[in-house]
């Protein structure tokens, strides 16, 4: 029996990632649900080369375009975010890969677990806004939430076959395309500059997260949830090649690691085939023509967005969900030419200082504090 994987969030950087990991190995997985939020043309392509059972397009206004184009298939079309979370819940669905991004993800990943679908998690944004619940209640359902995250998939390998307590977690970042500027040259930097990133190839948000490091931040939030680790003790480094994706360190004072060619494909599959390790032709390692492996302490002065993330993860409750809120807006706005770079942080931090806040949140309360803090952090544009 093939298992059957519904991807959120497949017209994008991971979801179409995952299609090639599943076109490879078709024998073993089938994409059942697929879904996008407005790039319908590329959604109608990938069913009617998929044919998955259902797609989604988020979108409400792009409804007859996709299914007057699926017509002729046993394809159902349906739409809006409230479709998100009902196809999650089909009994035919083995796994939900949540590769949507942003707070978007947090319904349908809630309604997966309730209904005790695996979880291969890539919107790391639903752990930041509400980790504890997030984490517990998959605990309770048995769900495994398997990272597709690449650090916290070398996390996840470096824990196999452990079972010793973990001392430290090194959790590695490349720097992103400004590790090397000063403080004042990052006043002027353009969004077309922080859309190249030095090793990966991702969709515009988490690569502007990569640049301003809030997504190392956000990073250090989903280890916590993941792990079950304390702050102080994930050790943020440095690691401009990108080559170790992450480790841990024991009590022992072993460290171990998960090397690799930066390939996305690698966790997702990992996420899929779990506990087993299936071939892949991806490249592999070159031990003789490797750039010298470095590392480096990060700079939280110029990267303000990653001390803001430790900030909001020693407060709790629902910090790190205003974080999250804020820098959606913040993110989208600089992508837009409607902020700074630096004006960045200074937002997210007035956001963290003026929205109400919740020690003990409820699910409700997560979505009334996003709104809030997206409703503060937009004033302030
Ligand atoms: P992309 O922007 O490339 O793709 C996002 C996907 O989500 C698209 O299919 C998009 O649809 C859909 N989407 C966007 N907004 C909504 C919404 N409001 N409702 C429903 N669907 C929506 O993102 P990435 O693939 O880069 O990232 C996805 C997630 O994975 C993020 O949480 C990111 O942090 C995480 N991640 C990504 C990595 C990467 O290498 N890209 C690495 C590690 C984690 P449409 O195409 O129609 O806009």
């Amino acid at each position: 029996m093939r298992k059957k994987i519904a991807i959120l969030g497949s017209t994008g950087s991971i979801g179409t990632q995952a299609l090639q990991v599943i076109e490879e190995h078709a024998d073993l997985y089938e994409a059942y649900v697929l879904t996008a939020n407005r790039q319908a043309d590329l959604l109608i392509e990938q069913a009617r080369r998929f044919q998955p059972a259902q797609v989604v397009i988020a979108d409400e206004s792009r409804y007859a375009q996709v299914r007057d184009a699926l017509a002729d298939l046993p394809i159902q079309v349906y739409a809006g975010a409230e479709a998100l979370e009902q196809v999650v819940q089909n009994d035919e669905v083995d796994m939900v890969l949540t590769a949507l991004v942003g707070f978007a993800g947090l319904r349908p990943t809630v309604a997966a677990i309730r209904s005790h679908k695996a979880i291969a998690l890539a919107n790391k944004e639903t752990l930041v806004v509400a980790g504890e619940l997030v984490t517990q209640l998959a605990i309770d359902n048995h769900c495994p939430i398997l990272p597709v995250d690449s650090e916290h998939s070398a996390i996840f390998q470096s824990l196999m076959g452990e079972d010793s307590e973990i001392e430290k977690i090194i959790l590695t970042a490349s720097g992103g395309p400004f590790r090397s500027l000063s403080y004042d040259e990052l006043r002027s930097v353009t969004p077309a500059q922080a859309l190249k990133h030095p090793n990966w190839d991702m969709g515009a948000k988490i690569t502007i997260d990569s640049a301003s490091m809030m997504n190392k931040g956000f990073e250090v939030i989903e280890a916590k949830w993941l792990f079950g680790v304390e702050a102080k003790d994930i050790q943020v480094v440095v690691h401009p090649q990108s080559i170790i994706h992450s480790a841990v360190q024991f009590r022992d004072g072993a460290v171990k690691a998960q090397l690799g060619v930066p390939d996305m494909r690698v966790p997702i599959q990992l996420a899929f085939s779990y506990p087993t390790r299936l071939a892949s032709q991806f490249d592999r390692l070159d031990w003789y023509n490797m750039q010298p492996l470095t590392f480096e302490q990060p700079d939280l002065d110029r990267f303000r967005c990653l001390a803001l993330a430790f900030e909001a993860l020693e407060r709790g409750g629902t910090m790190p969900c205003v974080v999250n809120a804020a820098n959606e807006i913040v993110n989208l706005a600089f992508r837009q030419g409607r902020c700074l770079f630096l004006e960045m942080p200074d937002i997210i931090e007035e956001t963290m200082r003026r929205t109400t806040f919740v020690q003990q949140p409820t699910l409700d309360d997560y979505f009334q504090i996003d709104a809030e803090a997206r409703r503060i952090a937009s004033e302030q544009l």
